[in-house]
């Protein structure tokens, strides 16, 4: 009977396994017709000065409608690293912000665009002089623009990647660090890293009431300032945690609270709207 079961417990491991498989593959194959027809749409959420109110940057967040469904990015980037898809999909991210970059600054609207990065992409040899051909394609000011890589991209191999941050620091282009706080990062590498910001996860941001998050938040922040590093929550959801922030000496804010990522035309009425800050 137990050699059975043994067995039983086998089948469906495996069978749920090519099921997964199968799926994956498929959404793959979606993905990819996505992509070859443009179908991908930069969505943005406004990244907040949380003592002056003014919405300093945009996020741009992929979003994927796959028959009339929104497919998570934390589903399909994955897969798109996985499928070697995402130089593609990123090099039109790319192209989308600086193109977005160019008619804000014909519409004379300050603001600037932060993009996701991801490793595959960040690593490859001409990834910083494509992103410089990109801008000097759009004729964009670099300092608009914003890329933000996990810290697993800057701390798998700090000593390789510091010629690539030398190389965005050059083109004047602003580099942040995303989810900071979940990896493993030594503190120590923050201050030889040539970087520009740094994006405190959500994960912290939730828990910032319980007095102990509250220093490790804090103590982040006087890093930070420390190294001359601008400091943005993430996922800020209720105005407590807005406050909290705030008065930590937080410098931008970003999450539901504020606002949703939105599509452009929605971004442009948000921003002509003159919003103001959700708490006090
Ligand atoms: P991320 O870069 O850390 O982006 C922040 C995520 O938090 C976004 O999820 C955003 O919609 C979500 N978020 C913002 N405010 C709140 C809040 O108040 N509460 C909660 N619960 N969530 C909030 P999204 O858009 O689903 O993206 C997930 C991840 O997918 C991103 O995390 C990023 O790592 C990746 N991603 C998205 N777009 C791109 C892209 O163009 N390229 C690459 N390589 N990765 C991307
Ligand atoms: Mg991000
Ligand atoms: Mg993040
Ligand atoms: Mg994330």
């Amino acid at each position: 009977q137990a050699k059975r079961n043994e067995h039983l417990r086998h089948a469906w491991f495996e069978s749920d396994y090519e099921t997964r498989t199968k799926e994956r593959l498929d959404i793959i194959r979606r993905l990819r017709q996505a992509v070859n027809a443009g179908e991908l749409m930069l969505w943005y959420q406004p990244q907040m000065n949380l003592q002056t109110g003014k919405v300093e940057a945009l996020e741009g967040l992929l979003r994927w409608r796959d028959s009339g469904r929104f497919v998570s990015p934390a589903t399909f980037i994955p897969l798109a690293e996985y499928s070697g898809l995402i130089n593609e999909i990123g090099s039109s991210v790319i192209d989308t912000a600086c193109a977005q970059l160019k008619q804000f600054s014909e519409q004379e609207i300050d603001v600037r665009i932060a993009i996701n990065i991801s490793m595959q992409q960040f690593r490859k040899d001409d990834f910083s002089h494509n992103i410089h051909q990109q801008m000097a394609h759009h004729g964009i000011d670099p300092t608009k623009l914003e890329l933000e890589v996990t810290e697993s991209v800057v701390m798998d191999d700090p000593k390789s990647v510091i010629n690539i941050l030398e190389e965005l620091q050059s083109l004047g282009v602003k580099v942040a660090i995303d989810d900071f706080g979940t990896g493993y990062s030594s503190l120590s590498y923050l201050k030889q890293l040539p970087l520009n910001a740094i994006k405190i996860d959500r994960a912290f941001v939730c828990e910032i009431e319980q007095p102990e998050v509250a220093s490790i938040v804090e103590m982040i922040i006087s890093l930070a300032a420390r190294l001359g590093l601008t400091v943005i929550a993430e996922g800020i959801e209720t105005p407590s945690q807005g406050v909290r922030l705030k008065s930590l000496g937080c410098h931008l804010g970003q999450g539901f609270l504020i606002a949703k990522p939105m599509p452009i035309e929605k971004i442009m009425e948000y921003l002509q709207s003159n919003p103001n800050c959700p708490f006090n």
